[in-house]
């Protein structure tokens, strides 16, 4: 096992009826603003529980923060902040809330060009205002770690950055505000958290077996309880576990003491970045074509997720690698999510521009052994076809 370093400050407030708790979580004298997107948070009354527990407090509001948040609506909030003297921000929402308020946090305190808190992927934030969340999206893992992705339409870029400074001081998840999502969103929700899992799995073993073990466990959770979801989707059970499998995915705790990949998101933003198909779709298509391209470098823990999380035993060693690859893909099938780019009317030419967009990106010595190179790239988008 790798060393580590694990801090993680978020406080979750887990289960039924918990948006009651708010009141206690921000302190009484704070000028909140409250950040949501484009309506769903109004539609399914999550912003009225969420308006009557703020009490008394000074509350300002600030909606319309888009899917793929975008760069231009985050700097907007920050010029509400400093008008209203604005002291705690709470976001209501999925991952593109929660990961515009962080941006904003960050940005709110930073005196140079904010586009840099980007470029730098988040280096250069050296502080950020203290902000809690209301997830309503299990996906992200944004509700319990200190990552943002942030959309520049303009500059074509669709960039991360990280920093210590951003973790949510609270979450509030109550798997009840997640009945409202519509199938699309809780396949996405499934596959990308599917997608963070392996990129911290199905790397060269480390000898982390409880990290492999946790990891194991939540990837099968996504598999049994993902499809069930679609079927029945007031299942408060399903949708608990769905929600803190989610949380537990990208909270540092199964990527501590192990090498990482990412290089399905970064490939993955780039797609998003030119035709806005959705971040969880982008993964789908991605990765499958990944597995198969890398299963040399991948080989000894392909066959370990063969085994314990497809429970493949039969066949010699490239049979049950092409089966769990298979698996993977027919899993994303089974959340009615295509696995083709030729499926978001993306073709040959456009691969070009996504390879382009990587190296202009510095996206150039991707995954766990930094051998993902732009030709590399090339060769994954071109199986993806
Ligand atoms: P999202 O973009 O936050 O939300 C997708 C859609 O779901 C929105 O249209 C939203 O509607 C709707 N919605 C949210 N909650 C709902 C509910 N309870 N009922 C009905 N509709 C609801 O989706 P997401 O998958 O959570 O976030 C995706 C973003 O996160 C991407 O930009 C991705 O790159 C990023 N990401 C971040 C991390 C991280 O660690 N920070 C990791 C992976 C991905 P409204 O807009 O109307 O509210
Ligand atoms: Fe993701």
């Amino acid at each position: 096992m790798n060393n580590f370093d694990l801090h993680n400050p978020t406080h979750i407030l887990f289960g039924k009826g918990r948006i009651a708790d708010l009141d206690a979580q921000i302190p009484a004298q704070a000028k909140v603003l409250l950040l949501y997107g484009g309506g769903s948070a109004e539609r399914t009354g999550v912003l009225g529980q969420v308006r009557s527990a703020l009490g008394n407090r000074t509350v300002v509001e600030f909606g319309g923060i888009e899917p793929n948040p975008r760069f231009a609506t985050a700097i907007k909030a920050v010029d509400v902040i400093a008008e209203h003297g604005i002291t705690f921000l709470l976001a209501v929402g999925g991952g593109s809330v929660i990961d515009a308020t962080k941006f904003i946090a960050a940005a709110a305190k930073y005196d140079g060009d904010a586009w840099e808190i980007l470029t730098s992927m988040g280096s250069v934030v050296k502080s950020a205002m203290p902000f809690g969340t209301v997830l309503t999206l299990p996906a992200t893992g944004s509700e319990m770690n200190p990552g943002s992705v942030i959309t520049h339409a303009e500059k074509g870029a669709k960039l991360p950055f990280m920093t210590a400074h951003c973790y949510p001081v609270f979450s509030i998840l109550d798997p009840e505000l997640t009945y409202t999502l519509p199938p699309r969103q809780i396949a996405n929700g499934v596959a990308d958290a599917f997608v963070h899992i392996i990129e911290q799995y199905l790397t060269y073993p480390v000898a982390a077996s409880v990290q492999d073990g946790f990891a194991e466990t939540l990837l099968r959770t996504l598999i049994e309880l993902g499809p069930k979801a679609l079927e029945t989707p007031d299942d408060y059970d399903i949708r608990a576990n769905l929600m803190w499998t989610a949380t537990l995915a990208l909270n540092g705790l199964i990527g501590a003491g192990v090498p990482q990949d990412w290089a399905s998101h970064m490939i993955g933003h780039e797609i998003t970045a030119l035709n806005d198909t959705d971040h969880a779709r982008t993964l789908a298509v991605v990765l499958p074509a990944l597995m198969q391209d890398q299963r040399g470098p991948k080989r000894e823990k392909l066959l370990q997720y063969a085994a314990n999380v497809w429970n493949i035993r039969e066949g010699d060693d490239d049979t049950r690698i092409d089966a769990a690859i298979d698996a993977t893909r027919n899993f994303f099938h089974a959340m009615g999510i295509d696995t083709r780019l030729g499926d978001y009317g993306l073709g040959a030419p456009d691969i070009d521009l996504l390879v382009a967009a990587l190296e202009s990106h510095g996206m150039t010595a991707l995954g766990e052994n930094q051998a993902i190179t732009p030709d590399t790239a090339r060769r994954i988008l071109n199986a993806a076809l």
